[in-house]
């Protein structure tokens, strides 16, 4: 029988051992506190930020959000993290991406105060995350690390192939597949869309983490018996829905199935534990700039 991996249940655990220790910061004075940004009239960045912050309110993290005008000049956008930055019942920042194009994306990750950069997107934590001295985890591959170690997969010694090479999930989760320490040790080989022959590569995976946003890409043919398939995609594809599209991985997930060990589905699988690892990573900023000490999961 295949594993299929419940995200929804685990991300679930994170949240409620989280809520302990946002418990035990609120009662020292300490409430974390979590600003959301966003600069975009898109429906699906609206979506992602009210998520956010329904997942704050779940756990008693506060959360403040800041919109800014579609239009509006690119300083209003730099202003506006600068003041965050100095605020102190916020304890993290989040500017939702993509950005406009008047805004410099480059710009808004580095004016992000480095200790406040729950998404780990400036090049300070981008450098400590390479040198195995990480402030903060990226979220979505840190979610994955938790799923990994929640399902009992050992990565010490596997083969892992990540598809993908983004800033925000496939070379972060490279970084950590590769770091000496627990849920790291893998031999680690990075696939994209110039690599020659993807299949070659999956197939003598016993880890495949598939985040090409490409719907569909891995199918059973391209994976290992007993493998465990972690898939990141989110596509929208046309469908005879009442919304008109559906949503589908970047794997096949029926004939993948029928061959790996332990699957994610989507929706259900990686998302839930990214939304989960921003709040663990807001709660890890609040105990650090606020001196109290708390377990996290
Ligand atoms: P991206 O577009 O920035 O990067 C995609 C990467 O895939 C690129 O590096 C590219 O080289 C590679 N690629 C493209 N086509 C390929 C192919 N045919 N073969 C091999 N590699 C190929 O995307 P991203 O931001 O990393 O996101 C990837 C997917 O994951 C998207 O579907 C996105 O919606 C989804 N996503 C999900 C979550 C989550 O929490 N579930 C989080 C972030 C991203």
């Amino acid at each position: 029988m295949t594993n299929v991996i419940d995200g929804d249940a685990v991300a679930a655990e994170i949240r409620s051992d989280l809520e302990a220790s946002v418990e035990t910061l609120t009662d020292a004075g300490a409430r974390p506190g979590l600003a959301t940004v966003l600069m975009s009239d898109d429906p699906a960045s609206e979506t992602y930020v009210s998520m956010k912050q329904n997942d704050c309110e779940e756990v008693g993290i506060e959360s403040v959000h800041v919109e800014l005008d579609e239009d509006a000049p690119a300083e209003e956008l730099y202003d506006t993290v600068e003041e965050l930055n100095r605020d102190p019942d916020v304890h993290g920042i989040l500017v939702q991406m993509p950005l406009v194009d008047q805004v410099d994306e480059r710009r808004v990750l580095r004016t992000v105060a480095p200790e406040k950069d729950v998404d780990a997107f400036h090049p300070e934590n981008v450098g400590r995350l390479v040198a195995g001295d990480a402030r903060f985890k990226p979220c979505t591959p840190h979610g994955i690390q938790k799923l990994l170690e929640h399902e009992g997969v050992e990565t010490e010694g596997a083969e892992a192939v990540v598809v993908g090479r983004s800033n925000i999930v496939g070379k972060p989760m490279a970084n950590l597949f590769v770091q000496k320490g627990p849920f790291g040790n893998a031999t680690t080989t990075v696939c994209h869309s110039r690599t020659a022959d993807l299949a070659a590569h999956t197939r003598e995976a016993d880890i495949v983490v598939a985040a090409a946003g490409v719907p569909e890409l891995i199918d059973g043919s391209m994976l290992k018996e007993g493998a465990t398939v972690v898939d990141v995609g989110v596509n929208r594809v046309d469908a005879d829905t009442e919304k008109g599209y559906e949503l589908v991985g970047d794997v096949e997930f029926e004939s993948a199935k029928e061959v790996a060990g332990t699957i994610t589905p989507v929706p259900g699988g990686v998302g839930p534990m990214t939304r989960a690892m921003l709040l663990y990573n807001t709660v890890k900023a609040a105990s650090r700039q606020e001196g109290v000490d708390v377990t996290l999961p």
